[in-house]
């Protein structure tokens, strides 16, 4: 068979969110009885949401016209109108945010939003030269890793780590080490950060949007945990949007990860660009969580869900894991906890740990544990060198009580039976 194209080789060929992905779904699928699943971004099943979906699903079906729409139409390529109006809406009266419908699309997941304005923002340009996407903290999130169609997308940026008592620490933004020039395209966080559960404080999203604003260039904010929905976002931070920022969202995280709904709030222009985006690739978006979402926004009911369900459902399945990472490590080992201050993941830090984490990562598979090495985490770095690559992993804590405490257990196990032998 003849050979694949750039866009080919970089997009056929595997990945580790591809690896990621095949895990999760598999063990989904399989009934996942034998395996302990702490691996993807499964959001949990929380039955008082699971009852939401089921009374929209009841309206959608007796409301006359309203399932044959949902099913039957193609929406826009910039998303259905209503859900888009009731957004913008909620948008400027909740959060005082200056946005209309103008500055919304919605795209199939955050996944191909990233997707999309990765490619459309950076890489090789009209006038040859060739832009990139800063990542002001990595480790950040591995599903933007392998998403160009041409060169490496990436300059990321190694953070300040502050260690924090015996078994924790925060990643900080190095600002110092922050360098802007015209290759710079973007500048692109995930808050709260997925691996880590890290949240950048107030004072550093300020700084970064002033560093986005001075040099003509957007701050694309990854809210896919953040506020107002669905407010996995345990920190005492602010969201942020301006009209500077490209604030992406999605549904996949407050439970409707199988409609596949990103929305992007950004500059006109950009919201443009992604609706003819779409429009290309896909010609329309699925209906199906917008379709169920929109009352849901429109009445204000989506935020009291966030905050009054979804949220303390995550507190408290942090709290409990953490609780079982005390009970079930060793204490004289040198582990160390990212403080969890949203999404749905432990990431732990095994200073000096004498094998890689990839190696963990197939030693625990063996013992029916999935997690994700920390090495992947680290794209866009130049710094081959720094041994903190190699010694985190993250583990998801969204799955049944009985799954995270055993599959923490195991971890516990098998790292001390890693050092012992050194
Ligand atoms: N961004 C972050 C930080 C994520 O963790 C995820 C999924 O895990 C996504 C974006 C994409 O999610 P989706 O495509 O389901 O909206």
């Amino acid at each position: 068979m003849t050979d694949f194209s750039i866009f080919g080789s970089n997009l056929c060929e595997g990945s580790g969110i591809e690896e990621l992905m095949h895990d999760l779904g598999n063990a989904l699928a399989s009934g996942g009885d034998d395996i302990k699943m702490l691996g993807g971004g499964q959001p949990g099943s929380i039955p008082e949401m699971n009852a939401i979906w089921r009374r929209r699903m009841v309206e959608v079906m007796e409301i006359p016209g309203e399932f044959e729409a949902m099913v039957g139409n193609y929406d826009p390529p910039k998303g259905n109108p209503k859900f888009i109006q009731a957004l913008a809406r909620m948008f400027s009266e909740k959060l005082g945010w200056e946005v209309t419908e103008k500055n919304i699309a919605i795209t199939a997941g955050g996944q191909t939003a990233f997707f999309f304005l990765f490619n459309a923002l950076a890489g090789r340009t009209k006038s040859g030269s060739r832009k990139k996407i800063l990542l002001p903290l990595v480790p950040e999130y591995i599903g933007y890793a392998n998403q160009s169609v041409g060169d490496d997308l990436f300059k990321a940026v190694r953070p300040k780590i502050e260690k924090i008592g015996g078994h924790q620490f925060k990643y900080r933004v190095d600002f110092d080490a922050l360098e802007i020039d015209e290759s710079i395209a973007a500048i692109c966080v995930s808050r709260p950060t997925n691996p880590s559960g890290n949240v950048l404080t107030d004072h550093e999203m300020e700084k970064l949007s002033e560093l986005a604003a001075a040099n003509g260039i957007p701050l694309m904010i990854d809210n896919a945990y953040g506020a107002p929905f669905p407010n996995i976002f345990f920190a005492d931070a602010k969201p942020l949007w301006n009209e500077h920022t490209i604030l992406t969202m999605s549904l996949s995280k407050i439970g409707l990860p199988g409609t596949r709904t990103g929305i992007i709030v950004a500059p006109e222009r950009i919201a443009e660009a992604v609706a003819s985006m779409n429009a290309i690739v896909g010609l329309a978006n699925s209906n199906i969580g917008q379709c169920l979402m929109e009352p849901l926004v429109r009445s204000g009911e989506v935020l009291e869900l966030s905050n009054e369900v979804v949220k303390p459902f995550y507190v408290e399945k942090s709290r409990q894991a953490q609780g079982w990472v005390r009970e079930f490590f060793d204490d004289s080992l040198p582990y160390r906890v990212h403080v969890s201050e949203g999404a749905l993941f432990l990431w732990i830090w095994f200073e000096g740990m004498p094998i890689s984490s990839k190696e963990l990562y197939e030693r625990l598979k063996a013992r029916g544990v999935l997690i994700v090495s920390g090495s992947y985490f680290f794209f866009g770095l130049n710094e081959s060198d720094w041994k903190h690559r190699d010694e985190c992993i993250r583990v998801t804590f969204t799955m049944d009580e009985a799954v995270v405490r055993e599959g923490i257990r195991i971890i516990g196990e098998e790292v001390k039976k890693v050092y012992l032998a050194k």
